[in-house]
């Protein structure tokens, strides 16, 4: 029987924004007004498209992008978390569900070379086009209210849930561990044995204690954490119980 760790990506292993942050090697550091004024809620995917064709037209190369995503610092303790992840992966299965790209969070996990501990990445499939543009597209389709248009990841989690216990395995609780906005549709799905892990001072964690305060009842228990080594500690407790 083995635990389930969901990962999410940005703020979460790495201390950053990977779509903000590329917005590094635009001319100037910045998107003309008109291309960030363009963004409308609910579409980031598109907006993000967007912003990749900029960059292309502007002249701004896949190895120069490559540079400034992987110049991102990972999340304080992720190295030792995902070194004690690996050293245990007959206990843990450990997924990645990302609103960001496939290619931003290759390139995040060959450079750190945590590509092994992963079994598998959900996130909004990209590739470089002919001119060498970045393209991105939305993960799936799907009929949460509550997310994006691209991207539910409590519909991918529930999913990938199902696929794995048609192939005989069966989780004994799921480990959640995110940041933001996007964390909380996963993480009000959870049930009593799961563990919903959110980060100290952000929108998962600001968003629980709230509704906490409004005795809106969250069925699995919640972590705050604002280090690996704190997220180390919690999973040496589950698997000893
Ligand atoms: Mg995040
Ligand atoms: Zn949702």
């Amino acid at each position: 029987m083995k635990i389930l760790l969901v990962f999410d990506f940005d703020n979460t292993i790495i201390n950053d924004n990977s779509d903000t942050s590329i917005i590094q090697c635009a001319p100037g550091k910045k998107l003309p007004s008109e291309l960030k004024d363009s963004y409308k809620k609910g579409f980031w995917t598109e907006f993000m498209g967007r912003v990749f064709k900029y960059l292309g037209e502007e002249g701004v190369r896949e190895d120069e992008m490559r540079r400034t995503v992987t110049s991102m610092p990972l999340t304080p303790g992720m190295v030792e978390l995902l070194t004690f992840i690996r050293k245990k992966k007959d206990t843990f299965d450990c997924i990645i569900i990302s609103d960001s790209n496939s290619v931003f969070i290759n390139w995040v996990l060959e450079a750190s070379e945590f590509h092994d501990v992963f079994d598998k990445v959900f996130t909004n499939p990209a590739a470089f086009d002919s001119n060498g543009y970045l393209t991105v597209q939305n993960h799936h389709a799907h009929s949460c209210s509550k997310c994006p248009k691209n991207l539910c990841k409590n519909v991918v989690l529930v999913e990938f849930v199902d696929q794995q216990l048609q192939q005989g395995v069966n989780y004994t609780r799921i480990v959640y561990i995110g940041d933001g906005g996007n964390d909380v549709c996963p993480v009000t799905s959870l049930k009593k044995d799961d563990v919903a892990m959110a980060r100290k001072g952000y929108t998962l964690q600001k968003t629980v204690t709230r509704m906490s305060q409004n005795l809106e009842p969250i069925a699995s228990s919640v972590v705050i954490w604002s280090s690996g080594i704190e997220i180390i500690s919690h999973l040496q407790f589950l698997i000893k119980e």
